[in-house]
Parts: structure tokens; C-alpha cells; sequence
């Protein structure tokens, strides 16, 4: 966990897990997760880590800590401007996935859902993000049979890298209420991805490229297409980095920044940070 991170939409991280069951960029044909990397490095040796990436670990009391954290409501973020005035906005699981498939609900809501919906961290703004929506959807309703609403406070989303993995959506639809915010992390983005059926149903778009060396190209006009189309629909959008390979009419960009996520070097057409709010009203450069 981090009260600050280099992570541009976010203020915070917290990561109530550690570790995960898996996805399609870490498995046995691909090893470019971040949290899994840093795991082959440090896990086992090094407190806080799980023992593997394989072996979920809990970490209970991580949310109330980061419940403490100041507020932030208000005030400015001299590095990250599109977070201005905005409660702190803290990212949940960015070194796990929290709704794999040995985390028991019962810990889920005691851990996450308790700490936001009460006390210091109802000042916050929680994104939880996870590639198993399917998971998330039962948790929601695991909560509503219980009696137990799901908080405004916490965002649901979910990361898609593929067209094949779209399909993560539906389920997301189903988390929460009507009044859940609902974003798609479209990162890393390895192919061309069409969003159009989809958009009118989410809140926030992120999208990035791959970093790193396994890195695949990202092509610009995929940015210039989706910032479009969310402009279109009028959902908030965010691009958060082009990645390590960037290309335009097949052509290789290059940039300072070794992940092209400094927004003063891209082009202006797809220099564009929003952060939903409530009202709808559209914030951001
Ligand atoms: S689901 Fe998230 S944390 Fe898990 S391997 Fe995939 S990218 Fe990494």
C-alpha cells in the first residue's frame, strides 16, 4: 500500500490481498504483470509480499489504514491536476486480484466493504479494480441477499486487454446499484478493441499501453478512436500511458518518457485526463 503513488488517476493504492490466481498476461504463456513480477522478485522475502503471487495471502487491517488517511476534498494535486477538489481516490488491488477464488466474501466485506461504507473511509473515493467481474457480481449479490448495500463510495471496474475479453462487462454491469460507478481499464491494449456497444453502459474509460520489454505495440489510433467515441457517448476518459512501443501509420513514435505516460509529449487530439463526478458534469484537460 501507498498513501502516494505514481499511478496517474489515483491518489493511493491499497491491497488488502496479495497475490493472484492469474490472467491472460500471466500464465504460462506470458509473465508481464507487474504485481507478478514484483512478486517473482520479492516474494517470500520480503514482508508484506505473499509467500508466491500464486499463493493469495490476506492482509487484514490494510484498509483501515489507509480509511486514516488524510482528506483530501478540496484540495489540489500540483502533479496530477485532474484530481483537483476530488476526495482522495484510492486504488484497491493494484498488487492483486482481490476476488480470486480463494478469498472467502465474508473477509471481502469485513475488509473492504465495512472500511468504506463506514468511519474515516467513507471521506474516500475507492476503485476497486478486477479481472474476474464474475466474482465481483456474485460478491454484490452475496451482499444484497444480506441486506448490505453496496457503497456509493466504491467504484467498480474491471481491465480488459482484448476484444475476446469484453465480454468481462456484462458482469460488471451487474455489480452494485444503480447508482455504482462503473469503469473499464483498457490496459494494457495489445489489439484493436471495439468499445461502441458498451460505452453507454460505463462511467470512466482508462486507457494504456504495454510497458516493458515483452511490450506490444500500442497504435495511436486506437487513443484517437476511443477518445472520440467516449466524447461521442460523453463518458469520461482517461489515457494513462501509450506504452513502451507506440506506432502510427505503422510508423514507430518515440518518447522521453520510457512508458510515454508524460501527457505534455502526446499529441493534443488524445491529451485527455478526465475523472468522472457525480453530477456529470466533465473535468479534466
Ligand atoms: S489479474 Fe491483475 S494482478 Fe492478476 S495476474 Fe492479471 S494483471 Fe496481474
Amino acid at each position: 500500500m501507498a498513501v502516494k503513488t505514481k499511478i496517474q488517476w489515483c491518489d493511493s493504492t491499497v491491497n488488502p490481498t496479495m497475490g493472484c490466481d492469474g490472467c491472460e498476461i500471466w500464465g504460462s504463456l506470458r509473465r508481464s504483470c507487474y504485481a507478478g513480477t514484483l512478486h517473482t522478485r520479492f516474494g517470500g522475502v520480503t514482508q508484506g509480499y505473499a509467500p508466491t503471487f500464486e499463493e493469495v495471502t490476506k492482509f487484514p487491517g490494510r484498509m483501515a489504514q489507509a480509511a486514516s488517511y488524510s482528506d483530501l476534498t478540496g484540495q489540489s494535486r500540483p502533479d496530477k491536476p485532474w484530481l483537483d477538489g476530488l476526495p482522495r481516490t484510492v486504488f484497491v488491488s493494484d498488487m492483486s486480484d482481490s476476488l480470486s477464488l480463494s478469498v472467502a466474501f465474508e473477509y471481502l466485506h469485513d475488509e473492504i466493504v465495512a472500511n468504506v461504507a463506514d468511519g474515516p473511509g467513507r471521506r474516500h473515493r475507492w476503485l476497486w479494480l478486477t479481472k474476474r467481474p464474475d466474482r465481483m457480481a456474485q460478491f454484490s449479490s452475496w451482499l444484497r441477499h444480506r441486506g448490505i448495500e453496496w457503497p456509493d463510495n466504491l467504484w467498480a471496474g474491471t481491465s480488459i486487454t482484448t476484444q475476446a475479453t469484453t465480454s468481462r462487462i456484462k458482469n460488471l454491469l451487474k455489480v452494485g446499484t444503480p447508482r455504482t460507478t462503473r469503469f473499464l481499464s483498457v490496459e494494457p491494449q495489445v489489439e484493436s478493441i471495439d468499445l461502441r456497444r458498451w460505452l453507454p453502459k460505463l462511467d470512466w474509460v482508462i486507457q494504456g499501453g504495454e510497458s516493458g520489454r515483452q511490450a506490444r505495440p500500442f497504435d495511436m489510433a486506437w487513443a484517437v478512436d476511443l477518445t472520440g467515441l467516449c466524447r461521442a457517448e460523453g463518458v469520461s476518459y482517461f489515457l494513462k500511458q501509450l506504452g513502451s512501443v507506440v506506432v502510427r501509420d505503422g510508423r514507430r513514435m518515440s518518447f522521453e518518457d520510457g512508458h510515454a505516460g508524460d501527457w505534455s509529449e502526446w499529441p493534443e487530439e488524445v491529451r485527455v485526463r478526465e475523472m468522472p463526478v457525480p453530477d456529470g458534469a466533465r473535468r479534466g484537460g
